[in-house]
């Protein structure tokens, strides 16, 4: 079980750049599957081009696409775990205060036909 704690986006950008690490960086973010599809889409397009040109260039070109591939994909899963995160760990606290409490003015609510109502605000929540 991955530890359910938010990332730094930052140093998830870092880590997706760097060999071996980078599977840890998508590993903490239950995104390891994902990431061997990243890989395995640099492996066929430098097999492809390893066809046309020679090794040195189509695992160049390989790098050159799976590099931003993975920059792209790490920050936009590290910023939907960390939202995920949030979520889950707002879910655990009770949000009986938030409940009750107007988000608009900020005043007490009072609950009126089984719902919310804000009577300064004369709104049902
Ligand atoms: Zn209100």
């Amino acid at each position: 079980m991955v530890k359910q704690t938010p990332v730094s986006v930052g140093w998830q950008t870092l880590f997706a750049v760097l060999p071996y690490i980078w599977l840890f960086a998508f590993y903490r973010i239950e995104k390891l599957r994902m990431s061997i599809l990243i890989l395995l889409v640099g492996f066929g397009i430098s097999i492809v081009v390893l066809s046309i040109l020679p090794f040195a260039y189509s695992f160049g070109l390989a790098l050159i696409v799976t590099i931003p591939l993975s920059i792209y994909f790490i920050r936009k899963w590290s910023k939907d775990w960390n939202v995920k995160i949030q979520k889950s760990s707002s879910q655990i606290i009770p949000d009986e205060t938030q409940f009750w409490v107007c988000p608009d003015c900020g005043g007490d609510t009072q609950a009126k036909n089984e719902k919310q109502f804000c009577s300064k605000c004369n709104v049902y929540l």
